[in-house]
């Protein structure tokens, strides 16, 4: 069974002149397969979001391969290109920035069925109405505007616009992580019911595990451009073996005030470095807790140390 991506030694680095190179994304290396949830996790400019817009190519790639269906979307030309667009959609994270105020909720949506011109325009407003259903809103809301709506449901409106040509695939880029905490399970929620109506396959990208914890079949964690460690949820959060995994996970608070009380909290020193001047060897090591003299040496390579459980770590070397 082919994956629906294959993200192969993929790189974006961004040349900001003066010889300064910024390695946004170095090295990617995981798959995803049809119907999955894949959750793509790390602090603020890890390049997660870097990864995602190489994907979908709203970046070139530096090097490496993204394969979409088996083939190389970096190589795609006219109507390939355009079938590719179709197939897979962006959900953005700022659902306040990513919609146009001039524009009503009904044309925002229909955007993608404008540009492939796919309907009539009787199946247009049909289709319209239809999304609008599905992500929970309805019909008297096509004819108004954005600002007229909370944040979660204008997040809505932007999974509405993502579904209206009916992707395969869909990259979620922190969808939920400008929402207030009570929207944010809703909205979660949504993007399950979708995957299970329609079988979307979703790239799902968050800044904390505990976002990503109830949607994700397996999640990639990303440190400095790097995938540190991929594993499924369940083997990730009850055997994480990356030290930076390790303390993300600490970080998220346990109901059980018990188990709560009694846990040791991993406090990371130090701020993320510079991705322009990333640390030689393993790039955690300069505020890992587990740090040894070889760390600073090589760079860890990612190996697979348990069926479908890869780290990049020489203590598992
Ligand atoms: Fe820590 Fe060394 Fe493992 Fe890097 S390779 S995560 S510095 S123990
Ligand atoms: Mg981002």
């Amino acid at each position: 069974n082919q994956p629906i991506l294959e993200v192969r030694n993929l790189q974006k680095h961004f040349n900001l002149g003066g010889g300064k190179i910024l390695k946004a994304v170095d090295d990617l290396n995981f798959s995803i397969d049809r119907g999955e949830t894949f959750g793509l996790v790390g602090e603020s400019g890890c390049g997660k979001s870097t990864a995602g817009r190489t994907i979908i190519r709203l970046y070139e790639a530096t090097a490496g391969e993204v394969l979409f269906n088996g083939e190389n979307v970096h190589e795609l030309r006219g109507r390939k290109l355009q079938e590719f667009r179709r197939h897979m959609q962006m959900v953005f994270q700022d659902p306040y920035a990513s919609l146009n105020p001039r524009m009503t909720v009904g044309n925002i949506i229909a955007e993608g069925i404008d540009i492939h011109n796919l309907y009539s325009s009787t199946q247009r407003k049909e289709r319209v109405y239809e999304l609008l259903r599905d992500v929970g809103l309805n019909e008297e809301h096509a004819s108004r505007f954005p600002h007229e709506f909370s944040g979660g449901q204008r997040q809505r409106i932007g999974i509405a616009r993502a579904l209206a040509i009916e992707p395969q695939f869909i990259i979620a880029d922190e969808p939920i992580s400008a929402l207030d905490v009570s929207v944010q399970a809703q909205v979660v929620n949504l993007f399950k019911k979708l995957q299970k109506d329609r079988g979307l396959t979703y790239l799902f990208i968050a800044h904390d595990l505990a976002m990503v914890k109830h949607i994700s079949d397996r999640i990639g964690v990303m440190y400095l451009g790097k995938l540190v460690e991929v594993a499924t949820s369940q083997a990730l959060y009850a055997k994480p073996l990356h030290p930076y995994t390790v303390s993300l996970l600490s970080a998220i608070p346990i109901p059980d005030p018990e188990i709560e009380r009694t846990r040791e909290r991993i406090i990371l020193e130090g701020e993320i470095p510079s991705p322009l001047n990333p640390p030689s060897g393993c790039p955690f090591r300069t505020r890992c807790p587990k740090v040894m003299p070889q760390c600073a040496e090589s760079m860890p390579p990612f190996i697979e140390v348990e069926p479908k459980h890869y780290v990049a770590c020489h203590l598992y070397n």
